[in-house]
Parts: C-alpha cells; structure tokens; sequence
C-alpha cells in the first residue's frame, strides 16, 4: 500500500488490432471513478498502428500514450519502414519506450540508443530508458557493473532528466513469471538511483496481481512497466487498486 505518485505504463507489445481497443472501456471507466488517479501516471504503450485510436479513445481522460520504439534520425529520411520521434509525436503520443532488451536483442547498441534518447527528446516525447541484466550476467554478479555501462552510455551528454523515467526490466524477469528477491530489487534500485540521481526509477518484469502486494513492499520503485498483464484490463486494474488499498 502506498500514497505515492506511481507510474503504471502498459507496454502492449506486438499485441492488439483496432477490435482490442473495446477492453479500455473496462479501464477508462474504472481510472475515472478512482479516488487515486490524482496519485497515479497510466501510460499505455501500444503497436504503432494503435498510437492514433487509442489516443482518440484516452481523449477524454488523463491517460497518456507512448510509443514502443523510435529512429533515431530526426527529420525524415529515407529510411524503410521506420518511424521517427516527431512522427510519433504527431499522432498523439507523448512518450517513447526506448532501449527495450526486446530491441537491444535485434542489435540496439548503448549508443545507439543514446541517439534515439536524444533524438525523442528533442522532438518533445519522454522518454521511458530499459535497462536490465541477463540471467547470466546475474548469475556472474556482473549486474551492476552491466547496469552502469547501460545507465553511462545511454544517458551521456544528456541533461534533461525530468524528461525521462528509467525501467529496471531484468531480462530473465520479462515474460518469466519470475521475480527478482525483495532485498535483492531494493539494492539494484538504489544503485541506479545513485548512478543516475533524480531519476524516477521504475521496475518491470512479470508483473501481475499475484505478485504485485510483494513488489508493493519495496518502497523505492516509483511504478511498473506491466507487458503482458496490462493486455487484460481486469488483472491491470487489479494491479493498480492493489497498489493503493
Ligand atoms: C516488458 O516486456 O516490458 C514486460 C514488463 O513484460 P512482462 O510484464 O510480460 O514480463
């Protein structure tokens, strides 16, 4: 249970068609009569071809959208199948989810990233910066060492910082149902608000309404990335009541 200002972003993946944006009339009725919007950031990150309904149906409500991923070019180009910050933008979304270890798995580098940051920045979006570690990097305690290379290098020679919120998403978490230790999730957090100060730092991976009183216990997460749970309004909603009752 908390009062904090909490952020809850619904990373969608490569899910939905226009037919799934019928089940966020679940949601938008539940976050307009709850007593704790005002406490709480609800995000919802869906395919890019869902950017622009999706905003249209958040019209009315404080809901922002964010993107799952940007070029990191600028201006136009020519540049197949790409999309661009200012693109995104320009369809209604606010933020951008950038450095997934989905897309850092396809070949994002550090430095790579650090110019879509810079180029999402510029262009007006927020950012939300992944970082994590392998099971194997875990299991070699290379983890901090892994985190500070990704938080330098990601982040360097950018200053804007209220523009940005981190997501510690373990990459053996994501997906696994599988969640990192209590004492062991408050340590790695602090570290990463150390390393990057005056950052909202938030935790992702395996998230769901079963887990989500112990996450609840650790009380230097700022918020949740939620993949596959927030897809069901019913256990996303059950997420954020749990996090406030
Ligand atoms: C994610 O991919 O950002 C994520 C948190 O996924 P899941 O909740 O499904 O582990």
């Amino acid at each position: 249970m908390t009062n904090k200002y909490m952020y809850f972003i619904a990373n969608w993946k490569m899910f939905g068609s226009l037919n799934s944006l019928k089940s966020l009339d679940k949601f938008i009725k539940f976050f307009k009569n709850f007593k704790k919007n005002t406490y709480s950031k609800i995000i919802y990150c869906p395919p890019t071809t869902l950017i622009n309904p999706m905003t249209k149906k958040f019209k009315k409500t404080q809901i922002q959208i964010g993107a799952q991923n940007c070029h990191e070019n600028q201006n136009y180009g020519a540049f197949t199948g790409s999309i661009n910050a200012k693109m995104l933008k320009s369809v209604g979304a606010t933020y951008v989810i950038i450095g997934h270890s989905e897309n850092r798995k396809e070949g994002e580098t550090d430095k790579l990233i650090n110019n879509k940051i810079k180029s999402a920045l510029k262009s007006g979006l927020k950012v939300i910066f992944c970082i994590g570690e392998t099971l194997k990097e875990k299991k070699t305690k290379k983890t901090k060492k892994l985190l500070s290379k990704q938080i330098t290098l990601g982040l360097n020679k950018i200053k804007n910082n209220k523009n940005i919120i981190i997501a510690y998403e373990p990459i053996w978490s994501i997906g696994s149902g599988l969640i990192p230790k209590k004492k062991e999730l408050f340590e790695t957090i602090n570290f990463i608000k150390k390393k990057a100060k005056n950052y909202k730092v938030l935790y992702g991976g395996s998230v769901n309404p079963k887990n989500i009183n112990l996450l609840n216990l650790i009380n230097n997460i700022d918020g949740y990335m939620i993949g596959g749970a927030s897809q069901d309004p019913k256990k996303f909603i059950d997420i954020i009541k749990k996090t406030y009752n």
